[in-house]
């Protein structure tokens, strides 16, 4: 998805070359280069170490399972953004990541980047505001129990036929 018009006036962009970058979507009216913009965030199928079992959770009234997830704030590396919203919303401290794999999400403009959020066992398990409810599942039942059609699913699927 290419932006054709300069967010912070409308004007229509045009291609630039820009030293070290190659070319750049620019704006003639701001004077500004404008590369593409859009929001990254961090999904995670959280396995209990203790276990092997996988958390999956229940939010915003909604009836199915899906992942774990937050948006990474400005700055922020995707490793600590997957460690801070474990820690945020299900109280626990992750040991280990795991980089899986990244996928564009249309509707909201947004790069998903999914990892495996390791957590030593659930002593600390504690969910904040956000979360409905939460269950833990063998890797199997995580499958059946997972929203059909989501790209959690899809991410839940590609890291477990690995
Ligand atoms: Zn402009």
């Amino acid at each position: 998805m290419i932006q054709k018009h300069c967010f912070e006036c409308g004007t229509p962009l045009v291609e630039k070359d820009l030293e070290g970058e190659g070319i750049v979507p620019y704006c003639p009216r701001c004077e500004q280069y404008r590369f593409p913009m859009y929001n990254v965030a961090v999904s995670m199928i959280v396995i209990n170490e203790k276990t092997g079992e996988i958390l999956l959770i229940k939010q915003y009234g909604r009836p199915w399972f899906i992942l774990v997830a937050g948006y990474v704030n400005r700055g922020e590396q995707l490793e600590h953004a997957v460690c801070r919203e474990v820690k945020e919303e299900m109280g626990m401290t992750v040991i280990r990541t795991k980089f899986n794999r990244t996928s564009f999400f249309e509707p909201s403009n947004t790069l998903m980047c999914n990892f495996t959020a390791f957590v030593k066992d659930d002593s600390e398990l504690s969910t904040n505001a956000e979360i409905d409810s939460y269950q833990w599942f063998t890797p199997d039942d995580a499958r059946k129990n997972i929203r059909p059609d989501s790209l959690a699913e899809k991410f839940l699927n590609a890291y477990l036929d690995e």
